[in-house]
């Protein structure tokens, strides 16, 4: 038995077995030669039992019986801490599971549900999820932090409720770091003043963030020599939406069957060319061939993403502005608006040329994070979802990436 349980440094010394019942019940102390008393308080050795006393926890099953392990532990004289409780590997927490038990718990909830691991493992749902957030933290707190070099900041929308949510993310590593409430400037500066020591501060040298004045000025002041990049997805994205304040224009500006043909095409209008095959391109070369001006719009925004691939940025200077040279008799209001947008962002767009921070990973980050909101309902408690959506970068499962607009 006590081969068979294997928990290092434990015998089994009694065991009853209830066959109507399937269950195994053991009872386990330390073997002669295992002396070491660990304080559960500060991990320090302690010497002196006060007390011994016994707890039950359910184990991995044996086949089909359901194993409870009752185990005798110490009260301990700690010269630090005084009257504590010994430290027990197989004795995680409070709750009545051994740690391999968690252990198997929290792997299931790595690819199902907390309501179907509660199902395979008979417990609650909520249960569940206890036992994965006391797995998580054992995880990250046994890891290696990488070195923080390049951030990435984004919000998310959670609700009417709740509102914004801040998320801060390692761009090389590809996982969230931080949540924070809401998304002022005071947000960030939270991250900044609570996550990272000035060392830690000192190393970061670019970000990647949307065009969110709060956020930026918040990196500026925290990390003076940090190169703000602004996101090309969300400068896309005000491209995207540029083009579509046209085609409503239109649409509404022309009567008949010029409304036909503008009609349904907004998703075709927001894709990118090299994305639509043949029958695709005909069905927006009809629209273009009526209409010079919804053509226009679409060839601008198209053109505007070559200017993420210049390594100079007088040469990227150069481009944006004959970019906005072709506005001119235009009458594309849209466009003239992302125009001043794009000249008063202007160091952050160009600071691309420099630092080549890869886009897309914080829309990744993002992804994962909605998807693990829309799957589960368990996550009012953010630190239990940021742990997950970091297990689930670092195991690169599900890691979605965006490639519409960026
Ligand atoms: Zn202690």
């Amino acid at each position: 038995m006590t081969t068979i349980l294997d928990w290092p440094g434990y015998r089994v010394y009694r065991h009853e077995i209830d066959e109507a019942g399937r269950t195994l019940k053991l009872w386990v102390r330390r073997k002669r030669g295992n002396r070491v008393l660990i304080c559960s308080g500060c991990g320090g050795r302690a010497h002196k039992i006060e007390e011994v006393r016994q707890r039950e926890v359910r184990d991995l099953p044996w086949r089909k019986y359901q194993a409870i392990v009752h185990v005798e532990y110490y009260r301990i004289r700690c010269p630090k801490c005084g009257l504590k409780v010994e430290q027990v590997a197989q004795l995680p927490s409070k709750a009545p599971f051994s740690r391999d038990f968690e252990d198997a718990v929290g792997l299931a909830c790595e690819s199902a549900a907390a309501r179907q691991v509660a199902r395979q493992f008979g417990l609650a749902a909520s249960t569940v999820r206890a036992i994965d957030l006391r797995y998580l933290e054992r995880w990250t707190k046994s890891r290696k932090k990488p070195v923080l070099r390049q951030m990435g900041v984004d919000e998310i929308f959670l609700g009417k409720t709740q509102k914004f949510l801040t998320v801060v993310s390692n761009l090389e590593t590809g996982e969230p770091l931080w949540f924070g409430a809401d998304r002022k400037e005071e947000t960030l500066d939270e991250f900044f003043r609570t996550q990272l020591s000035g060392m830690q501060r000192s190393r970061i040298s670019a970000a990647c963030v949307d065009m969110w004045e709060p956020f930026t000025k918040s990196i500026l002041k925290w990390v003076a020599d940090c190169r703000i990049v602004f996101d090309k997805f969300h400068v896309m994205q005000h491209a995207n939406k540029a083009v579509d304040e046209v085609r409503r224009a239109e649409f509404f500006r022309k009567g008949g069957p010029m409304r036909g043909l503008v009609k349904g095409k907004r998703w075709l209008l927001l894709s990118r060319w090299v994305n639509l095959d043949g029958k695709k391109r005909q069905l927006l070369n009809d629209l273009f061939r009526l209409n010079r001006r919804m053509m226009k719009a679409y060839l601008l925004k198209e053109s505007l993403d070559r200017l993420w691939t210049y390594s100079y940025e007088r040469a990227a200077n150069r481009y944006l502005n004959q970019w906005i040279d072709q506005l001119r008799w235009q009458r594309l209001e849209p466009f003239k608006k992302l125009a001043v947008m794009l000249l008063r962002h202007l160091e952050g767009i160009l600071n691309y040329c420099r630092v080549k921070v890869p886009f897309g990973v914080v829309e990744a980050v993002n992804g994962n994070i909605k998807s693990l909101l829309r799957r589960g309902r368990g996550y009012k408690n953010l630190r239990y979802l940021l742990l997950k959506a970091q297990r689930m970068a670092v195991l690169k499962t599900e890691f979605v990436v965006f490639r519409k607009a960026a």
